[in-house]
């Protein structure tokens, strides 16, 4: 359950993720909801125009492109933008022509008016200048400062002024363009190719906001931001400063230096490996990384040069620079190099550690440096050789301090040493340049211009710590990874390994359940199926088994209880059969063969009730079916046989058994035939129709359907043979809603036609079966409609056997039945189970006294008794105000006597049997008569 759970919510999210992933998810149904009801609306959204935000990257990108794109694709939202200046926007949302500003700074009038978004990214203000000198924040004072209408920042400018209690003079000026060489106010000099530049302060946030009634919208536009468009933004705001910066750079190439560029298709190098942050060969990216090398790539990508890096041991790098093999080198600027080499401008710096052992106290000066390290350059340059000890790598660098090989080590790199066991104290911060040939000197000016206005240093360091500390990062990782995927393995594993068994446990335990019952340890259904296959050398009975009342024990008092009963009953089996023929077939079914005669079988079986006190205790016994078996004779029927005479002999709750005998075999293989002909072939089906007679009216008023099947195989087969077979194979109500379909249609077409009256009446009738069905008012409301039947002309005759059902269901049921025009007609009174309790409770529109009440009262012995409860009967009816119909009347003497106790309708042989359908109108115009028709057939 919870794996599933947890492997749906997987789909849901992954589905969501890529189907979805270029619209905003919502985080709730709330938010759904809203942002559904909101795209119905029109929202109008004021974007700031001309301020000097980063203007257009060169494909056209901009900031408020991405926010446009956030409302209307991916937040789906009905909004137009009005693009004005920021002022004009201001008054627009005074006047409520606009809901929200979109990319406006944090400040305190827009935080009044609106509902602000978490800010998106900020600036640094300052005051750039083409010309005038700017060495410190003090030297504003007294100066005129030009900005630009509209300027954000310039509270931000002001409030900065009034801390360090500096006066400036403030210029407004429709574009500051014209004034660079004058001090200008501004977040990105590079805009305007300034390189000269003071930082002020850092400006509050940009930020969307929207009026109140949009609050809630605003938190959905942080989201949008955090799920995407805060790092879209930024990113394109990096993208169009970058592309300033290298327009600068290229506008301060001269042209000598642009057709250098111009031929220049690579550049040839080598990095350093230990020299801090500054360059270091990174086995996570396998390239070499650092500041120096993120500087060389973005100068590359700038003027698309390509740089090779080459390999080379430090001493012969500084030879193939000399030679010209390489271009440019790391290497620091000191005296006698500047002979050789040109140098760029200062890079940075690079600390030089001097370590040594905390107890140490020898007075000596012997240095230990790492071959080719900036350490050894350093102490070339301070120390004398004899003093000097060259390693070529840290671990022997360090045994050698411990060992007090050496008394101290010069060094770039720290990283090895704990402040614990060494004193380390830093000596002198080296300059890191680039070096070049003496011949290169137009490719200096350049990357010295590139530093200028292509890269920030300080960034560079800061990305550059952040790679290192991934690096590091990545080394636990790897270590941790390379374990991970060996217990994942071993996990796939062990899961494969445990389905395996589980599979093979559970197939183990079907075969032996099948083979083998694990409560009783008797043989189970498959060893069964094998038995019916086998030749039994011997003469006895098969017998089948089924508990009776036992499901109820085990549902009542459990299934450990009900587990006991069964452990009792097939312990008793042990002792009256043998082990290898006693099958448990089911929980309460067991088959098995006896060898021996029928009264000793039986007698055996009912020992039960001195071996099993449990299940007399709990009112559990059995009944059993019996099947004689001769030597060498098929089984498998045998037991079919066994089964179906212990269903038909089952008590509820007593022990009962039936014995199969030819006659049975014969019976149900003709059953059997006869239930296979009615299921293929329904349609041959028909009703034909006993009529009913008015004494008083002297004419037939109306008939019985009674349903006939016709065969090809078996001539007519009659209700009394197939009724019981297709209630036993619960298709009774096929047949009824045949008849009832074929009387309703049947009865509608001779009334259209006029040759029955429109006040016939038909009768069907309807089994406990069809009655018990959830449909059947459905079925026969739509036979009515179907027939457009509106009159009620049709009646159902149920049995009394109904009364099984309960009371409340069949009052509701048959009021249903009278609600959509049928009369009720109870059949067969009182032949059965008479329940005259029920009379006075139900529905009931017409009585119909049995035959079997009129048969004894005959012309020449008028049986004085019968007579007594026919008439008492008729007077019990009567006082229940429904009506009589004497079925079964043969005779004119029987129809004189129910005539002589007032019973109007009367329905028999004597009026007429039933007829088929194109007899019906020609019995009814010729009153029907003693030699009416006689079955079809
Ligand atoms: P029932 O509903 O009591 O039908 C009356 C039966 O008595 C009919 O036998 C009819 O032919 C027979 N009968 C009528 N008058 C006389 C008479 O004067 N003398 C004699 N000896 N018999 C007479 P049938 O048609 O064989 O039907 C037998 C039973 O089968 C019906 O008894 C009814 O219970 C059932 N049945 C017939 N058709 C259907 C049906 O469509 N659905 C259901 N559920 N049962 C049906
Ligand atoms: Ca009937
Ligand atoms: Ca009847």
């Amino acid at each position: 359950m919870k794996n599933t759970k947890i492997v749906k919510k997987i789909l849901f999210l992954l589905i969501n993720f890529h189907i979805f992933a270029d619209k905003y998810i919502p985080k709730n149904q709330f938010e759904s909801d809203y942002l559904n009801n909101l795209k119905k609306e029109q929202i109008s959204i004021g974007l700031v125009k001309n301020h000097d935000f980063l203007g257009e990257s060169k494909n056209g990108d901009s900031i408020n492109s991405l926010i446009k794109e956030m409302f209307l694709e991916y937040l789906d939202l009905n909004v137009i933008f009005i693009e004005k200046e920021y002022s004009e926007l201001q008054e627009l949302l005074e006047v409520q022509k606009i809901q929200g500003i979109a990319l406006i700074n944090r400040e305190k009038l827009v935080r009044e008016k609106l509902n602000l978004t978490n800010p998106i990214f900020s600036r640094d203000i300052y005051i750039a200048s083409s010309n005038k000198i700017l060495s410190g924040i003090k030297t504003l004072n007294n100066k005129k400062i030009y900005y630009e209408k509209d300027n954000f920042y310039l509270k931000f400018f002001d409030h900065q002024m009034q801390i360090y209690n500096i006066d400036v003079e403030m210029i407004e000026v429709d574009s500051i363009n014209n004034y660079k060489n004058q001090l200008i106010l501004t977040t990105v000099p590079e805009y305007y190719n300034l390189t000269n530049y003071l930082s002020i302060t850092r400006s509050a946030g940009y930020t969307l906001g929207m009026i109140d009634s949009y609050s809630k919208l605003v938190n959905i536009l942080d989201s949008s931001l955090n799920q995407k468009y805060r790092k879209k933004i930024n990113i394109l705001e990096e993208k169009i400063r970058k592309e300033y910066s290298k327009n600068n750079f290229l506008n301060s190439l001269t042209n000598s230096e642009k057709m250098y560029l111009k031929k220049l298709k690579t550049l040839n190098t080598s990095y350093d490996n230990d020299v801090g942050i500054m360059s270091y060969w990174s086995n996570y990216k396998k390239e070499y990384k650092g500041v120096v090398p993120l500087l060389i790539k973005g100068i590359s990508e700038a003027l698309n040069i390509e740089i090779k890096t080459h390999k080379f041991e430090k001493k012969d790098r500084i030879n193939a620079l000399k030679n010209g093999n390489l271009d440019f080198i790391i290497l620091s600027k000191t005296g006698e190099k500047s002979n050789k080499f040109i140098f760029s401008n200062k890079i940075s710096e690079i600390a030089t550690y001097v370590v040594n052992l905390r107890d140490n106290i020898s007075q000596q000066r012997r240095v230990g440096v790492l071959k080719y390290n900036i350490g050894e350059e350093m102490v070339n340059f301070y120390d004398i050789p004899e003093n000097i000890n060259i390693y070529p790598n840290y671990r022997i660098l360090r045994e050698a301090l411990d060992s007090r090989k050496i008394e101290y080590i010069l060094t770039t790199d720290i990283s090895n040493f704990n402040f614990e066991t060494y004193k380390i104290r830093i000596f002198q911060n080296v300059p890191i340049n680039l070096g070049l040939n003496k011949n290169n000197i137009l490719l200096k000016e350049i990357i010295d211009k590139a530093l200028l206005y292509l890269v920030d240093i300080e960034i560079l360091k800061k990305q550059s710590l952040l790679e290192q500390e991934e690096e590091e990062l990545f080394k636990r990782k790897v270590l941790f990874e390379e374990k991970k995927t060996l217990i994942i393995l071993l996990l796939i594993l062990l899961a494969f390994i445990f389905y395996i068994l589980s599979k093979i446990k559970k197939e183990r335990k079907i075969t032996s359940k099948l083979s083998k019952d694990e409560l009783t340890g008797l043989l189970g259904r498959e060893k069964f199926n094998s038995f019916c296959f086998k030749n039994i050398e011997k003469n006895g009975f098969g017998f089948v088994i089924d508990l009776n009342n036992f499901k109820n024990i085990n549902d009542t008092k459990g299934h450990e209880f009900g587990d006991e009963i069964i452990i009792e009953f097939a312990n008793f089996f042990k002792n009256i059969c043998k082990y290898e023929y006693i099958f448990r077939i089911s929980g309460d079914e067991f088959y098995g063969f006896l060898e021996s005669e029928l009264e000793e079988t039986i007698s055996k079986f009912k020992k039960y009730k001195e071996h099993c006190p449990l299940m007399i205790e709990n009112n559990v016994s059995f009944s059993l079916g019996l099947c004689k078996i001769k030597t060498g004779e098929s089984l498998k029927d045998k037991f079919r046989y066994a089964d179906l005479i212990m269903l038909q002999n089952k008590k509820k709750y007593e022990f009962s058994y039936g014995v199969v005998n030819s006659e049975f075999i014969l019976s149900k293989e003709k059953e059997e035939k006869i239930i296979q002909e009615l299921k293929s072939n329904l349609e041959n089906f028909y009703a034909v129709y006993q009529p009913k007679f008015s004494i008083t009216d002297n004419k037939i008023i109306g008939a019985e359907a009674l349903a006939r099947y016709y065969s090809s195989k078996f001539g007519n087969i009659y209700p009394d043979e197939f009724i019981g077979i297709a209630e036993k194979h619960k298709m009774i109500h096929k047949v009824d809603y045949i008849i009832a379909e074929k009387s309703i249609a049947y009865l509608k077409a001779k009334i259209t036609e006029g040759k029955l009256p429109k006040d016939f009446k038909i009768s069907f009738n309807l089994s406990v079966q069809t009655f018990e069905r959830e449909d059947v008012v459905q079925v026969l409301k739509g036979l009515l409609q179907k027939y457009k039947i509106t009159e009620k002309n049709f009646e159902i005759e149920i049995t009394e056997s109904l009364f099984i059902v309960k009371a409340n269901y069949l009052v509701k049921k048959l009021e249903e039945l009278k609600k959509i025009g049928f009369s009720i007609s109870l059949d067969d009174f009182t032949a059965g189970h008479s329940t005259p309790s029920l009379l006075s409770i139900l529905p009931i529109d017409t009585i119909k006294f049995d035959k079997s009440l009129l048969d004894p009262i005959e012309e020449n012995c008028k049986d004085k008794k019968s007579m007594k409860v026919y008439h008492t009967l008729t007077c019990l009816i009567r006082e229940l105000e429904m009506e009589i119909i004497s079925e079964g009347v043969e005779t004119l003497d029987q129809l004189r006597y129910v005539h002589s106790l007032g019973i109007e309708y009367i329905q028999g042989y004597f009026i007429s049997k039933p007829v088929g359908e194109d007899e019906l109108d020609f019995v009814v115009s010729n009153h029907g008569g003693k030699d009416g028709n006689v079955r079809k057939g």
